[in-house]
């Protein structure tokens, strides 16, 4: 058993805006967010981290509600201009450092977490899904949150996290399953 309050106490020290509890079984999952994917995502087809490298929406279901919990956490940062997409994703990496900084907060106690947070993954250069090859460090890579069919808006407005919280501000979210 994790002991919460530890964790916490814990994620009090980080830059997050915020964190959640939520039950795996309240995620909304629909083939409309993979359909997206799909046809206006530049990055279908073209790493694990994204369909349909990570599987169908069926079993990525299944797989995040066969846990008992997940907690979302939520990070914001303000930019000069949202539209200007390069500004936008580099506030990306800062993001994925704190989600792996709750998954080591987790591991410490034994957990071991699974993970969905932004985009398609970028730790290698070339991924390996485009030479047939298995992912090359599938302990570090995290699948994107819309990438397993999730519609996380509902999830959003019944935390109260508003996606755009004004005109310039980047909201990245990680769920962690465990
Ligand atoms: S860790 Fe490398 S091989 Fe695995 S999904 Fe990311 S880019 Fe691809």
């Amino acid at each position: 058993m994790m002991d919460l309050e530890r964790l916490e106490e814990q994620l009090a020290q980080l830059p997050l805006y915020g964190y959640f509890h939520i039950d795996p079984q309240t995620l909304e999952f629909s083939d409309r967010i993979r359909w997206i994917c799909r046809h206006e995502c530049p990055m279908y087809d073209k790493t694990w981290a994204c369909p349909p490298g990570v599987g169908p929406v069926a079993e990525c279901r299944a797989k995040c509600q066969s846990y008992q919990n997940c907690l979302m956490i939520a990070t914001i940062t303000e930019v000069a201009d949202i539209a200007d997409i390069n500004e936008t994703l580099a506030t990306r990496p800062e993001h994925e450092a704190i989600t792996n900084q709750v998954r080591d907060l987790m591991r410490e106690q034994g957990v071991k977490p699974y993970i969905l947070s932004t985009e398609a993954c970028t730790i290698c250069e070339r991924c390996a899904y485009l030479d047939g090859l298995p992912c090359r460090l599938p302990g570090k890579m995290h699948p994107c949150v819309e990438s397993h069919g999730i519609n996380i808006i509902p999830t959003l407005e019944e935390n109260g996290i508003e996606f755009q919280f004004g005109a310039n501000v980047v909201t990245w979210i990680s769920l962690l399953f465990y």
